[in-house]
């Protein structure tokens, strides 16, 4: 295997193989960019662009990273912006991540611009070191960015501290973390223990981060999905029952009946629910309407489908065949009596071949108001 060994090692821990894992590492940089670009053209929040400027950031650092690696040793001020943009880039990917999560405050800004403000000052050390070190010239080069790389583990410890717990997906915000700090303590072991030319911890200094850089596109890639998939579920939900609103709900009666499929409507309102409201205020009735929506979807669990039709309507699809909708509407209605302050009135309503769906709707609602002049608290069938 170690017949061409002058080769090998080039490509591995050269500048060839610096270049190789440089740009594959800005491909996947470049592809979660992509994925942050998305978010930010779906959600359009002003947060997103952290995400963005902090994957800039990165692209740019790995691009001088390339022509670095064929610099040969390098000039402090390409060693101090490197070590600065590795670490603002660091700053910003965390403060990215955090707002995927949390909704922007005046006083973050002030958090994020002293953070800044800390980094810039602890990279001055990077000049001024050499005036309290002692020691020889040699010396002094090799501890100049101690005072970054030393920063860096205190930077990755306050993201545990403060990121890590306000934050969702909290194994992949930990494993990224962990990575980082797996990365940065090999490089840091590698530079001032072994003056960077242990071949094996070099190659492990350049590969780990690609498992970083997976992890944090998986991060996005998720988060996307997650914000996608509760767009969607608000879209078809009611705030506050959590119950299908009515164009899903009619969407849905429109499907069966076109299937000819025998289902049944049940519609319920809510009795004297005004004055209950007036009585004992809005937010009381509020919370009746929750309790009343919970009774219904737990008792009709798989058997059916259950919306908020209008104010304090609600209505139930049963599509399942072995379960009586008027059985159904009995159990409903003595749950609500016994568990709440209020009743309700109910109106039940088959299909039957070449009846629509609107007039399967209105029938339940009809059988409803039949309820409601004959008493209140009672199911109808229509
Ligand atoms: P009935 O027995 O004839 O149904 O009388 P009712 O008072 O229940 O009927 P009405 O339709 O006159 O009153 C419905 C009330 O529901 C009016 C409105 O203030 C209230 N309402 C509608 N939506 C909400 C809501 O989201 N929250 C609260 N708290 N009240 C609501
Ligand atoms: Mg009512
Ligand atoms: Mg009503």
């Amino acid at each position: 295997m170690n017949s061409n060994p002058a080769s090998l090692s080039d490509t591995l821990y050269g500048p060839a193989g610096s270049v190789y894992l440089y740009s594959l590492l800005i491909v996947i940089i470049f592809m979660t960019m992509l994925v942050s670009f998305r978010l930010l053209v779906t959600r359009r929040k002003i947060g997103y662009l952290s995400m963005i400027i902090a994957l800039g950031l990165l692209v740019i650092q790995h691009i001088q990273m390339i022509v670095l690696a064929y610099s040969g040793a390098l000039s402090p001020g390409e060693e101090y912006t490197s070590l600065l943009l590795k670490v603002l880039a660091f700053v910003m990917v965390n403060i990215g991540i955090y707002q995927l999560y949390n909704a922007t405050k005046r006083r973050d800004f002030i958090l994020y611009g002293f953070t800044f403000a800390l980094t810039v000052c602890v990279s001055i050390t990077y000049w001024s070191a050499h005036r309290w070190l002692v020691g020889n010239e040699e010396l002094h080069t090799l501890l100049r960015p101690l005072g970054m790389d030393l920063f860096l583990f205190v930077l990755i410890f306050l993201c545990f501290m403060l990121v890590h717990p306000r934050i969702g997906q909290n194994g992949k915000y930990q494993t990224m973390l962990t990575v980082y700090f797996a990365a940065h303590a090999i490089h840091t072991v590698n530079v001032y223990l072994f003056d960077g030319k242990q071949g094996e911890l070099r190659l492990l200094e350049l590969t780990t981060p690609f498992l970083f850089y997976i992890v944090l596109f998986l991060f996005i890639v998720e988060r996307v999905i997650e914000i996608l998939q509760a767009i969607y579920t608000s879209s078809i939900t009611d705030d506050l029952t959590k119950l299908y609103n009515r164009k899903y709900f009619d969407a849905r009666v429109v499907q069966y009946v076109k299937s000819a499929v025998p289902v049944s409507v049940i519609f319920s309102d809510i009795d004297n629910f005004k004055k209950l409201n007036d009585t004992k205020g809005h937010h009381m009735g509020d919370k009746v309407l929750k309790q009343v929506a919970r009774i219904l979807t737990e008792e009709t669990d798989e058997s059916g489908i259950c919306g908020r039709y209008g104010g304090e309507e609600m209505v139930i699809l049963v599509k399942d065949p072995d379960t009586d909708p008027l059985e159904l509407a009995e159990r409903i209605r003595q749950r609500v009596e016994k568990e709440t302050v209020v009743t309700v009135s109910m109106g039940c309503k088959k299909w039957r071949r070449r009846m629509s769906p609107a007039s399967l709707i209105k029938g339940a609602d009809k059988a409803m108001y039949e309820a409601k002049t004959t008493g209140k608290n009672k199911v109808v069938q229509g």
